[in-house]
């Protein structure tokens, strides 16, 4: 018999966990130098290229990570069918026979790369975009090989792993799934909240800030819950937060009108996710030419003043 069978649960929280930490990587490569480049000396004297290159190590590993995550998450699905399906071994040699000695999973060769693609793509159901999915598993294999079993290759940028990150969970999931994803990951981290809870949570936008410069403006669009290209606002409450630390000029504008359309009542937030009344008046500040203010605290969301 073989025995302690692997569940679709336990590779769905090793893939997760794979691929926020192959993001995660990146992303605070990113946030250290946004940060330490406030300093206008280290911003003329280091480019942030050189940051990159000095830090390629993460940017490796970070594809080598994000291929071992879609890896789990392609096993997620076939072990939903069967996680036998999942072995390499002969059948002749599998130790199910009653005169045979139990085996656990772990003991037995499990198929990888190549066989797998094969398996997940037998078992997909015919709505999943089998197509699109094998050339990107494809390039991603070759490019995550070239890096384990050769000398890797030169080309390597930070952006072309985030949009597979991004690809491959909306693959899985649906395509504004990162969004939650991120943020719920981004919250738990264990000593987040002990500076202060709100203005912590606020500062997802450098996660988002972080996207943004990664994707091009149509793919930040597929990948958002809201149409990009439309107006954006500042979030009353992350703003409120925000401001407590920093001037609202460097506070970034991630709110939209819901629905984009001039009769919009409600702003929504990619920050925090909330969703705020909105009214149209002209600002009082005359060197703003915003219209559109929070309904209960009374700020316009295009200078943060107030009403
Ligand atoms: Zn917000
Ligand atoms: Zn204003």
């Amino acid at each position: 018999m073989i025995k302690d069978l692997p569940t679709p649960q336990e590779f769905e929280k090793l893939g997760l966990d794979c691929i926020y930490k192959s993001f995660e990587m990146l992303y605070k490569v990113s946030n250290a130098y946004s940060e330490a480049s406030e300093d206008e000396i280290i911003k003329d004297d280091v480019p942030e290229k050189d940051y990159w290159n000095y830090n390629d190590i993460t940017v490796r590993t970070s594809l080598i990570v994000l291929f071992q995550g879609v890896e789990y998450l392609m096993k997620k699905e076939v072990t939903e069918k069967s996680p036998l399906l999942l072995l390499e071994n002969n059948k002749s040699d599998w130790p199910t026979l009653p005169d045979r000695k139990d085996k656990n999973f772990d003991e037995l060769i499990t198929i990888s790369g190549e066989n797998l693609l094969g398996v997940f793509c037998a078992v997909e159901s015919e709505n999943f975009d089998l197509e699109s999915y094998v050339k990107k598993f494809e390039d991603l294999r070759i490019r995550r090989n070239k890096l384990v079993h050769s000398t890797g290759f030169n080309d390597l940028n930070y952006k072309s792993i985030v949009k597979d990150i991004i690809f491959f969970t909306s693959a899985f999931y649906h395509n504004t799934y990162w969004l939650d994803f991120f943020r719920s990951r981004f919250k738990s981290e264990p000593m987040f909240g002990y500076w202060d809870w709100d203005i912590e949570e606020a500062y997802f936008f450098t996660l988002l800030n972080f996207i943004k410069k990664s994707l091009s403006k149509k793919e930040l669009n597929d990948y958002l819950p809201i149409d990009y290209r439309g107006r954006k606002f500042l979030c009353p409450n992350c703003t409120y937060w925000l401001t407590k630390n920093d001037d609202v000029e460097s506070v970034p504008k991630w709110s939209f009108l819901n629905p984009n359309s001039p009769e919009a009542e409600k702003i929504e937030c990619m920050i925090c996710n909330g969703q705020y009344d909105i009214e149209r008046a002209d600002c009082e500040n005359e060197e703003c030419r915003g219209n559109v203010i929070s309904k209960e605290e009374g700020y316009c969301l295009t200078c943060f003043s107030q009403q």
